[in-house]
Order: C-alpha cells, then sequence, then structure tokens
C-alpha cells in the first residue's frame, strides 16, 4: 500500500471498517478492545507490518482502525503499522521479519513483547487498550510477599 500525496504527522491516512466478528486472536485478527478481535475490510488489511512503521492507530468512531501517520509521508512512500500496535500478543507468525528497518526486532512481536523505550516511542499511536491492559497487569508483577516459601501463596 502506497501514499498518492504527502501526509503530515497527526492526519489520517487510512479509515478502518469491521468486516466481521471473530471469536479468538489469529493472524488476520486485529484486536480492537482488551477481548474483542475482528477483521478489518478494504484497504487497511492490505498494509505491510514494519518495526519502525510511519502510521500508528487510532480507534475511530465505528471501534475500528484509522491509520494515522506518526512521522511526515511523502506521495509514492509505503504505508506501514506495526501490529504490535493493535494486538497485545502476536505468536503466530514463526518466519523472521523482513521489513529491513533500523529498529528491526527479528521477529513479529505484540505489545506485550515491545521494550519500554519502544512503547514510549510509539506513545499516542497505539490502541488505548494496550496500556490499559499492560496497567491492570501491573500488580501482578510485584514480586511476592515476604514469609511465604517457594509453592505457597498461589
Ligand atoms: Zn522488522
Amino acid at each position: 500500500m502506497f501514499a498518492t500525496r504527502s501526509f503530515h504527522i497527526g492526519e489520517t491516512v487510512m479509515t478502518g471498517v469491521i468486516d466481521r466478528e471473530l471469536d479468538r486472536n489469529h493472524s488476520h485478527a486485529s484486536q480492537v478492545s482488551a477481548q474483542r478481535f475482528v477483521l478489518h475490510g478494504g484497504l487497511v488489511t492490505k498494509v505491510n507490518h514494519s518495526c519502525d512503521p510511519n502510521c500508528g492507530i487510532r480507534l475511530n468512531a465505528g471501534g475500528a482502525h484509522d491509520y494515522v501517520a506518526r512521522t511526515p509521508i511523502a506521495a509514492g512512500q509505503e504505508i506501514t503499522f506495526d501490529y504490535a500496535m493493535r494486538n497485545y500478543t502476536v505468536e503466530h507468525f514463526a518466519a523472521h521479519c523482513l521489513c529491513g528497518s533500523r529498529h528491526c526486532r527479528d521477529r513479529i512481536t505484540g505489545w506485550k513483547d515491545l521494550p519500554a523505550h519502544r512503547k514510549a516511542e510509539y506513545h499516542g499511536f497505539v490502541a488505548p487498550y494496550l496500556t490499559d491492559i499492560d496497567n491492570q497487569r501491573a500488580p501482578a508483577m510485584r514480586p511476592p510477599r515476604p514469609g511465604l516459601r517457594p509453592g505457597e501463596g498461589r
């Protein structure tokens, strides 16, 4: 998918629509809330992954993903986004990533596997439920209470 004109940062590049609901996450599934997965319809389904994408994700009024420029985009440039901007868990791509960007992480992973500095660089360009899930999971990351022996406290 290639831009036919230039876009400035924050401008909507493509508007997403939901084609149908899915009962689970898979390689073509878009996560659109903490619990909900869908197939998008239309041209957004043709956009390739990059580990250093020029677009991010914004939820639109229909609950689908709009693609928003996170860098200036010139006419003729390929439109890309990072699968980790929409899905918390991506564990269905066995092959190595071929995006070729300077930030390539070798495997296409989900939000939960992004390093903290990458999450920070994507701030404002990822689906809001991803950071909500992080915040909900944070208490489980605390160390165990003192005084418990291994195997206790479950
Ligand atoms: Zn890559």
